[in-house]
């Protein structure tokens, strides 16, 4: 069995971002050398996600919207874990998004869905921070 390991690393100017990091993960595929096997790709931060959705500027707006909705971030003062820090609401965008997605590499290739693209949601930026991505198979 093959194993490869990758570090993405980003710096997001906002505070908030969703960014496509499908091709980051297939130059990752093509670097391991696995044809068959799994591709796990995780968030390595507590206030960041990685989630499998389409690359649509309308949803990425709602998503935005809705997760202001379900915890927003402002006032900071209406969240225990505040004072120290500020970013409570990061912390509850990520658990709603999720941590990790795991594709299957077939052929070589990430296979997909049709409309399916990986993505890494910050929701505490403007520092450097990272995903880490996993490949296992042969
Ligand atoms: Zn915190």
């Amino acid at each position: 069995m093959k194993s490869h390991r990758k570090e993405l690393w980003f710096q997001v100017p906002s505070r908030r971002a969703l960014l496509n990091i499908t091709p980051q993960v297939e130059e990752a595929v093509r670097a391991s050398g696995v044809t068959e096997g799994l591709a796990l790709v995780n968030a390595m931060h507590i206030t960041a996600s990685v989630f499998i959705n389409d690359d649509e500027s309308g949803l990425h707006q709602d998503f935005e919207d809705w997760l202001e909705r379900l915890a927003p971030e402002k006032p900071y003062s209406q969240y225990r874990h505040n004072g120290a820090e500020d970013n409570a609401d990061a912390h509850l965008k990520r658990t709603i998004m999720g941590r990790e997605v795991v594709v299957a590499i077939t052929g070589g290739r990430l296979d997909l869905g049709p409309w399916e693209q990986i993505f890494y949601g910050e929701f505490d930026g403007k520092r450097r921070k990272r995903a880490l991505v996993k490949i296992i198979g042969e």
